[in-house]
């Protein structure tokens, strides 16, 4: 059946709901189909706009509609007070790795410090070394990112901008338990690949950021959550380009420029379905734990056919990530998942292997139907 039907054809072939795979990519990933199809629905005229959200203005009370609330549910969710802000931005979790040093280290006498726990964490510490002094807390390099440092093995310096962590490592699969307890330091995290898959204790945090695409909607959309007064510290970061200042987009309630529309009425969707159909974080940890331990059960119980990076202790409900004997076995494994509906499952080049992202929407039947061909790939390849 072909997904491309002439423009004009009223008739448009849909794809079959049960043509859907189980799709565990990284990123852009999985969604909600019941966020799917409430988007399907609206898709051709939202609410009483006449009109597609694709094609309303972002100063129309429609959109403010949704803005307000994909706001009101987010705080809700996450247990937000007033002391912070969220805001929707573009540019994806790389330019936050900029924007982040740009408004709280730049000009500043002070330091940063980095907690690097993988490939993003690298890539974060890379970037604020461009606007400041940024020292390093911790360094998991030398046994290939595969765990976390130990509380006692950080030690906070009290006079640092801000320490900086990454919650999820979406390419190595290692991931806090907890945030680490940073004092007065303010704490930015990276949550890119697990916002919203668990409950937070958001007053430990100074800023948390998190591309959409993975949990908590489409690419393109960014979420930010800032404590307001971690900006006062920095006087230099007034002379900032516009679109690069928190403060405009606090000011401007996310609407400094033309916002990710579609983008953002996604991720309201999305707050919502985990709000009325999950019950909330502390239910969507739960099932995210329990889809995850299926999977680690099979490479614990696999006599070493089946190798986890991440070390016990530090492993994600995000991203699991295992290697099989050699990479003959590994492509074998990938074309016979793909072969039984099991797609995206190609490890990222610089771990190798498998990974499988198993974010929020990975429904559980997902999960146990490649947990059950990983018990029968390891019997006729074991
Ligand atoms: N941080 C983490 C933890 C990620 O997983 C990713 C994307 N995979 C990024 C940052 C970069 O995000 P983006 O591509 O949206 O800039």
């Amino acid at each position: 059946m072909s997904l491309v039907a002439p423009l004009n054809n009223p008739s448009i072939e849909i794809q079959e709901m049960n043509e859907r795979v189980f799709n565990f990519s990284a990123g852009p990933a999985v969604l909600p189909l019941p966020v799917l199809e409430m988007a399907q629905a609206e898709l051709l005229s939202f609410s009483s706009a006449g009109a597609s959200v694709l094609e309303i203005s972002h100063r129309s009370s429609h959109f403010q509609e949704i803005l307000q609330t994909a706001k009101q549910q987010l705080a809700r969710l996450l247990g937000i007070d007033d002391q912070y802000r969220i805001l929707f931005m573009q540019g994806g979790s790389r330019l936050q790795f900029s924007m982040v040093p740009m408004n709280l280290l730049q000009g500043s006498s002070r330091s940063a410090g980095y907690v690097l726990t993988g490939s993003w964490g690298r890539k974060a510490r890379d970037e604020a070394e461009r606007e400041g002094k940024v020292h390093v807390l911790w360094d998991g390099q030398s046994t290939r990112y595969d765990r976390l440092p130990r509380d006692d093995q950080l030690e906070f310096n009290d006079d640092s901008a801000y320490v900086h962590i990454t919650s999820n490592e979406t390419i190595e699969g290692v991931q806090f338990g907890s945030e680490p307890d940073t004092g007065e330091i303010p704490l930015v995290c990276d949550a890119s690949s697990d916002f919203l898959s668990r409950p937070l204790t958001i007053n430990k945090y100074g800023l948390l950021y998190a591309c959409a695409q993975k949990n908590a909607g489409p690419a393109g959309v960014t979420l930010v959550v800032i404590r307001e007064d971690i900006l006062q510290e920095n006087q230099s970061s007034f002379s900032l380009p516009g679109y690069l200042n928190y403060r405009e987009h606090i000011n401007n309630d996310s609407l400094y420029n033309t916002p990710p529309t579609f983008g953002i009425y996604l991720v309201g969707l999305i707050a919502n379905w985990i709000l009325e159909e999950i019950g909330g974080l502390e239910k969507m940890a739960a099932l995210n734990q329990e889809k995850a331990q299926l999977l680690y059960d099979v490479i614990d119980q696999s006599e070493g056919f089946f190798h986890g990076h991440a070390t016990c202790e530090s492993r994600s409900s995000m991203n699991v990530t295992f290697r099989l004997a050699d990479s003959e076995v590994e492509k074998r494994f990938l074309e016979q998942a793909e072969g039984n509906g099991l797609c995206s499952l190609k490890g990222h080049r610089s771990v190798g292997g498998i990974r499988a992202s198993i974010y929020n929407a990975m429904p559980r039947e997902g999960v146990v139907s490649l947990r059950d061909f990983m018990w029968d790939f390891a019997q006729q390849n074991g």
